[in-house]
Protein backbone atom coordinates (compact mmCIF):
# COMPACT_ATOMS: atom_id res chain seq x y z
CA UNK A 1 0.00 0.00 0.00
CA UNK A 2 1.33 3.58 -0.82
CA UNK A 3 1.72 6.15 2.04
CA UNK A 4 -0.91 7.70 0.34
CA UNK A 5 -3.33 5.44 0.66
CA UNK A 6 -2.31 4.52 4.36
CA UNK A 7 -3.19 7.71 5.24
CA UNK A 8 -6.45 7.80 3.29
CA UNK A 9 -7.06 5.12 5.35
CA UNK A 10 -5.98 6.28 8.52
CA UNK A 11 -7.67 9.80 8.07
CA UNK A 12 -11.54 8.05 7.94
CA UNK A 13 -10.26 7.05 11.95
CA UNK A 14 -9.15 10.14 13.17
CA UNK A 15 -10.45 12.47 10.49
CA UNK A 16 -8.32 14.18 7.58
CA UNK A 17 -6.86 17.32 9.54
CA UNK A 18 -5.31 14.42 12.25
CA UNK A 19 -3.69 12.42 9.31
CA UNK A 20 -0.35 14.06 8.44
CA UNK A 21 1.98 12.63 5.72
CA UNK A 22 4.31 10.58 7.24
CA UNK A 23 7.44 13.37 6.07
CA UNK A 24 6.12 15.83 8.64
CA UNK A 25 9.49 16.74 10.74
CA UNK A 26 7.31 17.76 14.18
CA UNK A 27 6.91 13.53 14.58
CA UNK A 28 10.52 12.37 13.21
CA UNK A 29 12.94 13.55 16.03
CA UNK A 30 13.24 13.52 19.79
CA UNK A 31 15.58 15.42 21.56
CA UNK A 32 18.66 12.77 20.39
CA UNK A 33 18.51 14.55 16.87
CA UNK A 34 21.77 15.55 16.83
CA UNK A 35 23.28 12.11 17.09
CA UNK A 36 21.61 11.48 13.75
CA UNK A 37 18.70 9.50 14.86
CA UNK A 38 16.47 11.02 12.15
CA UNK A 39 13.20 9.02 11.63
CA UNK A 40 10.97 8.66 8.40
CA UNK A 41 7.37 7.06 9.04
CA UNK A 42 4.69 6.40 6.63
CA UNK A 43 2.13 8.67 8.48
CA UNK A 44 1.40 10.78 11.40
CA UNK A 45 -1.76 10.15 13.31
CA UNK A 46 -3.52 12.30 16.46
CA UNK A 47 -6.03 10.61 17.77
CA UNK A 48 -8.94 12.43 19.64
CA UNK A 49 -9.47 9.76 21.90
CA UNK A 50 -9.18 6.06 23.32
CA UNK A 51 -11.45 4.73 20.98
CA UNK A 52 -9.24 6.65 17.87
CA UNK A 53 -6.03 4.82 19.58
CA UNK A 54 -7.87 1.29 19.40
CA UNK A 55 -8.91 1.87 15.63
CA UNK A 56 -5.61 2.67 14.45
CA UNK A 57 -4.29 0.35 16.14
CA UNK A 58 -6.79 -2.76 14.79
CA UNK A 59 -6.16 -1.45 11.13
CA UNK A 60 -2.29 -1.43 11.49
CA UNK A 61 -2.25 -5.08 13.38
CA UNK A 62 -4.68 -6.24 10.28
CA UNK A 63 -2.36 -4.10 7.52
CA UNK A 64 1.01 -5.32 9.56
CA UNK A 65 2.29 -1.88 10.03
CA UNK A 66 4.28 -1.30 12.82
CA UNK A 67 3.19 1.79 15.51
CA UNK A 68 5.30 4.36 17.00
CA UNK A 69 3.84 6.05 20.29
CA UNK A 70 4.81 9.41 20.39
CA UNK A 71 4.38 11.56 23.53
CA UNK A 72 6.13 15.30 23.70
CA UNK A 73 8.95 14.16 21.86
CA UNK A 74 11.37 15.13 24.77
CA UNK A 75 13.11 11.27 25.19
CA UNK A 76 16.98 11.22 25.50
CA UNK A 77 16.86 8.25 23.89
CA UNK A 78 15.67 8.05 20.28
CA UNK A 79 12.50 5.78 21.70
CA UNK A 80 9.78 7.97 19.82
CA UNK A 81 11.74 8.03 16.60
CA UNK A 82 9.99 6.05 14.05
CA UNK A 83 12.76 4.05 12.25
CA UNK A 84 12.12 4.35 8.37
CA UNK A 85 8.32 3.13 8.06
CA UNK A 86 5.20 3.00 10.11
CA UNK A 87 2.65 5.01 11.99
CA UNK A 88 3.39 7.65 14.60
CA UNK A 89 0.97 7.69 17.24
CA UNK A 90 0.91 11.40 18.75
CA UNK A 91 -1.19 11.29 21.95
CA UNK A 92 -1.09 15.56 22.17
CA UNK A 93 -4.93 16.15 21.73
CA UNK A 94 -5.82 13.45 24.13
CA UNK A 95 -5.41 16.16 27.23
CA UNK A 96 -8.77 15.62 28.89
CA UNK A 97 -8.83 14.85 32.71
CA UNK A 98 -11.25 12.72 33.42
CA UNK A 99 -11.37 12.79 37.07
CA UNK A 100 -9.83 14.89 40.16
CA UNK A 101 -10.40 13.95 43.64
CA UNK A 102 -8.77 16.19 45.64
CA UNK A 103 -10.16 14.86 49.02
CA UNK A 104 -8.85 11.47 47.38
CA UNK A 105 -5.63 12.16 46.95
CA UNK A 106 -6.01 11.10 42.98
CA UNK A 107 -7.00 12.29 39.61
CA UNK A 108 -7.37 10.67 36.29
CA UNK A 109 -6.17 11.99 33.49
CA UNK A 110 -5.67 11.01 29.51
CA UNK A 111 -2.02 10.45 28.02
CA UNK A 112 -1.39 13.82 26.57
CA UNK A 113 -1.63 15.97 29.80
CA UNK A 114 1.53 17.49 30.37
CA UNK A 115 3.27 16.90 33.31
CA UNK A 116 3.56 20.29 34.17
CA UNK A 117 -0.45 20.47 34.13
CA UNK A 118 -0.86 17.28 36.45
CA UNK A 119 2.15 19.31 39.05
CA UNK A 120 -0.34 22.50 38.61
CA UNK A 121 -3.53 21.14 39.24
CA UNK A 122 -2.45 19.01 42.08
CA UNK A 123 -0.86 22.80 43.59
CA UNK A 124 -3.74 24.19 43.05
CA UNK A 125 -5.70 22.14 45.16
CA UNK A 126 -3.07 22.01 48.19
CA UNK A 127 -1.44 18.69 46.83
CA UNK A 128 1.30 17.11 44.81
CA UNK A 129 2.27 14.68 42.32
CA UNK A 130 5.96 14.48 43.05
CA UNK A 131 7.85 13.12 39.89
CA UNK A 132 9.55 16.62 38.37
CA UNK A 133 11.41 15.41 35.32
CA UNK A 134 13.27 18.57 33.58
CA UNK A 135 10.73 18.84 30.66
CA UNK A 136 7.93 19.29 32.29
CA UNK A 137 5.81 21.58 30.03
CA UNK A 138 6.65 19.48 26.90
CA UNK A 139 6.70 15.83 28.58
CA UNK A 140 3.38 14.27 28.58
CA UNK A 141 2.30 11.92 31.35
CA UNK A 142 1.92 8.90 28.85
CA UNK A 143 5.67 9.53 27.60
CA UNK A 144 6.50 10.01 31.86
CA UNK A 145 4.68 6.57 32.56
CA UNK A 146 6.24 5.00 29.12
CA UNK A 147 9.68 5.92 30.61
CA UNK A 148 9.32 5.98 34.14
CA UNK A 149 10.63 9.47 34.33
CA UNK A 150 12.34 10.29 37.26
CA UNK A 151 13.72 13.67 38.53
CA UNK A 152 15.47 15.79 41.76
CA UNK A 153 12.30 14.57 44.14
CA UNK A 154 12.29 11.16 43.16
CA UNK A 155 15.06 10.67 45.72
CA UNK A 156 12.56 10.64 48.22
CA UNK A 157 9.37 9.82 46.16
CA UNK A 158 9.97 7.50 44.29
CA UNK A 159 10.11 7.56 40.20
CA UNK A 160 6.74 7.72 38.26
CA UNK A 161 5.86 4.07 38.16
CA UNK A 162 5.30 4.90 42.19
CA UNK A 163 2.69 6.98 41.66
CA UNK A 164 0.46 5.30 39.21
CA UNK A 165 -2.06 3.29 40.47
CA UNK A 166 -3.66 1.91 37.74
CA UNK A 167 -3.38 2.38 33.07
CA UNK A 168 -5.59 2.18 30.70
CA UNK A 169 -3.83 0.82 27.34
CA UNK A 170 -4.57 0.11 23.80
CA UNK A 171 -2.68 -3.71 23.35
CA UNK A 172 -2.56 -5.82 20.40
CA UNK A 173 -4.16 -6.94 18.14
CA UNK A 174 -6.49 -3.11 19.11
CA UNK A 175 -8.15 -3.68 22.43
CA UNK A 176 -8.58 -1.00 25.11
CA UNK A 177 -7.60 -2.51 28.24
CA UNK A 178 -7.70 -0.99 32.16
CA UNK A 179 -5.17 -2.23 34.54
CA UNK A 180 -5.41 -1.13 38.09
CA UNK A 181 -7.41 1.93 38.64
CA UNK A 182 -8.59 4.51 41.46
CA UNK A 183 -7.88 2.18 44.19
CA UNK A 184 -4.67 2.92 46.24
CA UNK A 185 -4.01 -1.19 46.68
CA UNK A 186 -4.26 -3.46 43.98
CA UNK A 187 -2.71 -6.74 44.26
CA UNK A 188 -5.27 -9.28 42.75
CA UNK A 189 -3.42 -9.90 39.11
CA UNK A 190 -0.12 -9.88 37.88
CA UNK A 191 1.33 -6.54 37.77
CA UNK A 192 0.52 -5.71 34.33
CA UNK A 193 0.24 -2.19 35.47
CA UNK A 194 3.66 -2.65 36.76
CA UNK A 195 5.00 -4.13 33.27
CA UNK A 196 3.24 -0.86 31.04
CA UNK A 197 5.81 1.46 33.23
CA UNK A 198 8.96 1.90 31.65
CA UNK A 199 7.75 -0.27 28.98
CA UNK A 200 9.03 2.73 26.14
CA UNK A 201 5.77 2.20 23.93
CA UNK A 202 7.00 -1.29 22.86
CA UNK A 203 3.87 -3.00 24.66
CA UNK A 204 0.78 -1.11 23.90
CA UNK A 205 -0.17 2.75 23.90
CA UNK A 206 -1.01 4.49 27.38
CA UNK A 207 -4.15 6.23 26.64
CA UNK A 208 -4.79 7.45 30.41
CA UNK A 209 -3.38 6.94 33.82
CA UNK A 210 -5.00 6.80 37.64
CA UNK A 211 -2.53 9.01 39.06
CA UNK A 212 -1.77 9.24 43.17
CA UNK A 213 -1.16 11.96 44.96
CA UNK A 214 0.38 13.21 48.14
CA UNK A 215 -0.48 17.04 50.06
CA UNK A 216 1.58 19.29 49.62
CA UNK A 217 5.54 19.49 51.19
CA UNK A 218 5.52 21.92 53.86
CA UNK A 219 8.21 23.85 51.98
CA UNK A 220 11.36 24.00 50.86
CA UNK A 221 14.79 24.61 52.78
CA UNK A 222 18.11 23.99 50.52
CA UNK A 223 21.32 23.80 51.79
CA UNK A 224 24.34 23.73 49.58
CA UNK A 225 28.24 23.03 50.08
CA UNK A 226 30.70 23.13 47.72
CA UNK A 227 34.07 20.74 47.88
CA UNK A 228 37.78 20.61 46.46
CA UNK A 229 36.87 17.38 44.67
CA UNK A 230 34.30 14.59 43.62
CA UNK A 231 35.66 12.59 46.46
CA UNK A 232 35.03 14.94 49.23
CA UNK A 233 31.50 15.91 47.77
CA UNK A 234 30.88 12.11 47.51
CA UNK A 235 31.64 11.38 51.38
CA UNK A 236 29.19 14.55 51.87
CA UNK A 237 26.52 12.95 49.93
CA UNK A 238 27.02 9.69 52.13
CA UNK A 239 27.00 11.69 55.84
CA UNK A 240 23.66 13.57 54.57
CA UNK A 241 22.05 10.05 54.01
CA UNK A 242 23.38 9.31 57.16
CA UNK A 243 21.89 12.14 58.86
CA UNK A 244 18.26 11.48 60.07
CA UNK A 245 15.75 13.40 58.19
CA UNK A 246 15.61 12.33 54.52
CA UNK A 247 16.52 14.97 52.15
CA UNK A 248 13.46 15.68 49.77
CA UNK A 249 16.28 16.06 46.98
CA UNK A 250 20.55 15.16 47.25
CA UNK A 251 22.21 16.77 43.69
CA UNK A 252 25.38 17.12 42.40
CA UNK A 253 27.44 19.07 39.84
CA UNK A 254 31.28 18.33 39.60
CA UNK A 255 33.79 21.01 38.55
CA UNK A 256 33.26 20.70 34.60
CA UNK A 257 29.56 21.61 35.20
CA UNK A 258 30.22 24.55 37.69
CA UNK A 259 33.18 25.52 35.45
CA UNK A 260 30.00 26.28 32.94
CA UNK A 261 26.94 27.68 34.92
CA UNK A 262 28.73 28.20 38.39
CA UNK A 263 28.69 32.07 37.32
CA UNK A 264 24.74 31.75 37.63
CA UNK A 265 24.99 30.07 41.17
CA UNK A 266 22.93 32.24 44.00
CA UNK A 267 25.79 33.52 45.85
CA UNK A 268 28.79 32.44 43.92
CA UNK A 269 31.31 29.72 43.90
CA UNK A 270 34.43 29.61 45.64
CA UNK A 271 37.49 30.13 43.53
CA UNK A 272 39.00 26.31 44.48
CA UNK A 273 35.69 24.77 44.39
CA UNK A 274 35.29 21.09 41.95
CA UNK A 275 31.94 19.77 43.16
CA UNK A 276 28.64 20.97 44.44
CA UNK A 277 26.14 19.20 46.77
CA UNK A 278 22.43 20.24 47.31
CA UNK A 279 20.43 18.76 49.85
CA UNK A 280 17.03 19.87 50.65
CA UNK A 281 14.87 19.07 53.29
CA UNK A 282 11.22 19.41 52.86
CA UNK A 283 10.11 19.09 56.63
CA UNK A 284 11.27 22.44 57.75
CA UNK A 285 14.18 24.30 58.72
CA UNK A 286 15.15 22.21 61.84
CA UNK A 287 15.38 19.25 59.11
CA UNK A 288 17.50 21.41 56.75
CA UNK A 289 19.75 22.29 60.13
CA UNK A 290 20.29 18.39 60.21
CA UNK A 291 21.25 18.06 56.50
CA UNK A 292 23.71 21.11 56.74
CA UNK A 293 25.41 20.09 59.38
CA UNK A 294 26.09 16.55 57.73
CA UNK A 295 27.01 18.81 54.85
CA UNK A 296 29.90 21.65 56.84
CA UNK A 297 32.69 18.83 56.74
CA UNK A 298 35.22 19.90 54.23
CA UNK A 299 33.19 22.22 52.61
CA UNK A 300 35.09 24.80 51.26
CA UNK A 301 33.36 28.30 52.79
CA UNK A 302 30.87 27.06 54.38
CA UNK A 303 27.49 25.60 54.02
CA UNK A 304 25.44 27.97 52.09
CA UNK A 305 21.64 28.43 52.74
CA UNK A 306 19.81 30.25 49.65
CA UNK A 307 17.46 32.65 50.56
CA UNK A 308 15.12 32.21 47.54
CA UNK A 309 15.05 28.18 46.86
CA UNK A 310 12.63 28.76 43.78
CA UNK A 311 15.63 30.58 42.33
CA UNK A 312 18.12 27.72 42.97
CA UNK A 313 15.67 25.22 41.87
CA UNK A 314 15.55 27.46 38.70
CA UNK A 315 19.44 27.67 38.35
CA UNK A 316 19.84 23.94 38.38
CA UNK A 317 16.77 23.39 35.76
CA UNK A 318 19.18 25.43 33.41
CA UNK A 319 22.20 23.31 33.88
CA UNK A 320 21.48 20.85 31.02
CA UNK A 321 20.48 24.10 28.73
CA UNK A 322 23.64 25.86 29.43
CA UNK A 323 25.90 23.07 29.34
CA UNK A 324 24.17 22.02 25.14
CA UNK A 325 24.69 26.11 25.17
CA UNK A 326 28.48 25.84 24.84
CA UNK A 327 29.29 23.85 21.40
CA UNK A 328 25.20 23.80 20.29
CA UNK A 329 25.11 19.79 21.12
CA UNK A 330 25.83 17.25 23.54
CA UNK A 331 25.26 13.63 24.15
CA UNK A 332 24.25 13.00 27.59
CA UNK A 333 23.64 9.41 29.03
CA UNK A 334 22.05 8.77 32.19
CA UNK A 335 23.51 5.98 34.10
CA UNK A 336 22.91 5.09 38.03
CA UNK A 337 25.62 3.36 40.27
CA UNK A 338 25.11 1.92 43.81
CA UNK A 339 25.89 5.54 45.20
CA UNK A 340 28.56 4.56 46.99
CA UNK A 341 30.46 4.73 43.54
CA UNK A 342 29.08 8.04 42.89
CA UNK A 343 32.58 9.45 43.41
CA UNK A 344 34.49 6.61 41.24
CA UNK A 345 32.30 7.22 38.06
CA UNK A 346 32.40 11.29 38.40
CA UNK A 347 35.77 10.55 37.89
CA UNK A 348 35.68 8.16 35.49
CA UNK A 349 33.37 10.21 33.30
CA UNK A 350 36.22 12.91 32.98
CA UNK A 351 38.97 9.98 31.92
CA UNK A 352 36.30 9.10 29.35
CA UNK A 353 36.46 12.22 27.67
CA UNK A 354 40.08 12.82 27.88
CA UNK A 355 40.11 9.56 26.09
CA UNK A 356 37.93 10.41 23.50
CA UNK A 357 39.28 13.98 23.35
CA UNK A 358 36.23 15.23 24.44
CA UNK A 359 35.02 18.04 26.93
CA UNK A 360 32.79 16.33 29.53
CA UNK A 361 30.97 17.08 32.78
CA UNK A 362 28.21 15.60 34.79
CA UNK A 363 25.90 16.35 37.30
CA UNK A 364 22.55 15.08 38.60
CA UNK A 365 20.74 12.96 41.26
CA UNK A 366 23.98 12.38 43.79
CA UNK A 367 21.49 10.55 46.43
CA UNK A 368 20.19 7.79 43.30
CA UNK A 369 23.86 7.70 41.79
CA UNK A 370 22.14 9.00 38.53
CA UNK A 371 24.49 10.66 36.62
CA UNK A 372 23.95 12.96 33.46
CA UNK A 373 27.12 11.85 32.17
CA UNK A 374 27.77 14.72 29.49
CA UNK A 375 30.22 15.10 26.24
CA UNK A 376 30.08 18.03 25.15
CA UNK A 377 30.09 18.33 21.06
CA UNK A 378 29.34 20.28 17.76
CA UNK A 379 26.62 18.45 16.11
CA UNK A 380 28.13 19.21 12.89
CA UNK A 381 31.20 17.96 13.68
CA UNK A 382 30.67 14.51 12.63
CA UNK A 383 34.04 13.22 13.86
CA UNK A 384 33.22 14.59 17.97
CA UNK A 385 29.81 12.70 17.58
CA UNK A 386 31.53 9.64 16.67
CA UNK A 387 34.01 10.00 19.08
CA UNK A 388 30.91 11.01 21.73
CA UNK A 389 29.29 7.66 20.74
CA UNK A 390 32.54 5.79 21.41
CA UNK A 391 32.57 7.24 24.98
CA UNK A 392 28.96 6.37 25.54
CA UNK A 393 29.99 3.02 24.83
CA UNK A 394 32.72 3.61 27.49
CA UNK A 395 30.37 5.18 29.65
CA UNK A 396 27.55 2.21 29.77
CA UNK A 397 30.11 -0.05 30.27
CA UNK A 398 31.50 1.95 32.87
CA UNK A 399 27.79 1.42 35.14
CA UNK A 400 27.41 -2.22 34.37
CA UNK A 401 30.67 -2.98 35.85
CA UNK A 402 30.44 -0.97 39.09
CA UNK A 403 26.62 -3.01 39.64
CA UNK A 404 25.03 -0.05 38.15
CA UNK A 405 22.54 0.42 34.98
CA UNK A 406 22.79 1.86 31.75
CA UNK A 407 19.89 3.99 32.29
CA UNK A 408 18.49 5.67 35.72
CA UNK A 409 15.84 7.77 33.68
CA UNK A 410 15.92 8.14 30.14
CA UNK A 411 15.04 4.05 29.11
CA UNK A 412 16.99 2.30 26.07
CA UNK A 413 14.92 3.55 23.21
CA UNK A 414 17.16 3.09 19.78
CA UNK A 415 20.63 4.85 21.84
CA UNK A 416 21.40 1.94 23.60
CA UNK A 417 20.14 -0.63 21.50
CA UNK A 418 22.05 -4.37 22.46
CA UNK A 419 22.73 -3.22 26.30
CA UNK A 420 20.14 -4.62 27.95
CA UNK A 421 22.33 -8.09 27.08
CA UNK A 422 25.62 -6.61 28.51
CA UNK A 423 23.19 -5.49 31.69
CA UNK A 424 21.08 -8.74 32.79
CA UNK A 425 22.33 -12.26 32.02
CA UNK A 426 20.84 -13.81 28.81
CA UNK A 427 17.64 -15.46 31.44
CA UNK A 428 16.86 -12.45 32.62
CA UNK A 429 16.89 -11.04 28.80
CA UNK A 430 14.78 -13.97 27.96
CA UNK A 431 12.14 -13.43 30.51
CA UNK A 432 12.29 -10.11 28.91
CA UNK A 433 11.71 -11.11 25.51
CA UNK A 434 8.89 -13.69 26.77
CA UNK A 435 6.55 -10.98 27.63
CA UNK A 436 7.51 -8.89 24.46
CA UNK A 437 6.08 -12.06 22.60
CA UNK A 438 2.96 -12.31 25.08
CA UNK A 439 1.67 -8.54 25.01
CA UNK A 440 2.86 -7.91 21.16
CA UNK A 441 2.86 -11.36 19.07
CA UNK A 442 3.46 -9.60 16.32
CA UNK A 443 6.00 -7.20 17.04
CA UNK A 444 3.69 -3.89 16.27
CA UNK A 445 4.96 -1.42 18.37
CA UNK A 446 8.01 0.14 18.51
CA UNK A 447 9.99 -2.66 16.71
CA UNK A 448 13.65 -1.74 16.91
CA UNK A 449 13.77 -0.24 20.62
CA UNK A 450 14.68 -1.12 23.76
CA UNK A 451 14.70 -4.94 23.57
CA UNK A 452 16.36 -4.89 19.52
C1 LIG B 1 15.47 19.55 29.29
C2 LIG B 1 15.12 18.10 29.58
C3 LIG B 1 15.17 17.65 30.89
C4 LIG B 1 14.83 16.32 31.19
N1 LIG B 1 14.87 15.92 32.49
C5 LIG B 1 14.50 14.66 32.80
C6 LIG B 1 14.50 14.21 34.16
O1 LIG B 1 14.81 14.97 35.09
N2 LIG B 1 14.13 12.93 34.40
C7 LIG B 1 13.77 12.08 33.40
O2 LIG B 1 13.43 10.92 33.68
N3 LIG B 1 13.77 12.46 32.11
C8 LIG B 1 14.11 13.72 31.79
N4 LIG B 1 14.11 14.13 30.47
C9 LIG B 1 13.73 13.16 29.42
C10 LIG B 1 12.23 13.16 29.03
O3 LIG B 1 11.62 14.41 29.34
C11 LIG B 1 11.49 12.03 29.74
O4 LIG B 1 12.00 10.79 29.29
C12 LIG B 1 9.97 12.06 29.49
O5 LIG B 1 9.35 11.12 30.33
C13 LIG B 1 9.59 11.78 28.04
O6 LIG B 1 8.22 12.12 27.89
P1 LIG B 1 7.64 12.51 26.46
O7 LIG B 1 6.18 12.72 26.61
O8 LIG B 1 8.39 13.64 25.87
O9 LIG B 1 7.90 11.17 25.65
P2 LIG B 1 8.52 10.94 24.19
O10 LIG B 1 9.89 11.49 24.09
O11 LIG B 1 7.55 11.36 23.16
O12 LIG B 1 8.60 9.34 24.19
C14 LIG B 1 9.47 8.66 25.05
C15 LIG B 1 9.18 7.15 24.96
O13 LIG B 1 7.90 6.87 25.50
C16 LIG B 1 7.05 6.29 24.51
N5 LIG B 1 5.71 6.88 24.70
C17 LIG B 1 5.40 8.21 24.75
N6 LIG B 1 4.09 8.37 25.00
C18 LIG B 1 3.56 7.11 25.09
C19 LIG B 1 2.25 6.60 25.33
N7 LIG B 1 1.20 7.41 25.52
N8 LIG B 1 2.07 5.25 25.34
C20 LIG B 1 3.14 4.42 25.16
N9 LIG B 1 4.38 4.84 24.93
C21 LIG B 1 4.59 6.18 24.90
C22 LIG B 1 7.67 6.60 23.16
O14 LIG B 1 7.37 5.63 22.21
C23 LIG B 1 9.15 6.62 23.54
O15 LIG B 1 9.65 5.30 23.54
C24 LIG B 1 14.45 15.44 30.14
C25 LIG B 1 14.41 15.90 28.82
C26 LIG B 1 14.73 17.21 28.54
C27 LIG B 1 14.65 17.67 27.11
Amino acid sequence: MTPGALRHELAAIVGEEFALGGDDPRYLADQTAFSAIQGAADAVVLPADAAQVAAVVAWCHEHGVPVVPRGGGTGWAGGAVPLGTGVVVALERMTAVRALDPLQWRMQVEAGVTTATVRRLARENGLCFPPDPGAAEQSQIGGNVATNAGGPHCFKYGVTGAWVTGIEAVLSPGMIVSVGGAARKDVAGYDLRGLLVGSEGTLGIITAAWLRLIPAPAGSWPACAFYRDADAGGEAVGRVMAAGPVAAAVEYLDGGALAIVGGGFPGGVPADAGFLVIAESDTGAGDCEALAEALGEGAIGGVVLPPDPAALWRWRDGVGPAVTAVHGGKLSDDVAVPVECLADAVREVEAIGLRHRLESCSWGHAGDGNLHATFLLDPRDDLAVHRARRAADDLLAMAIEMGGTISGEHGIGVLKNGWLRRQWAPAAVAAHEAVKDALDPTGMFNPGKKLA
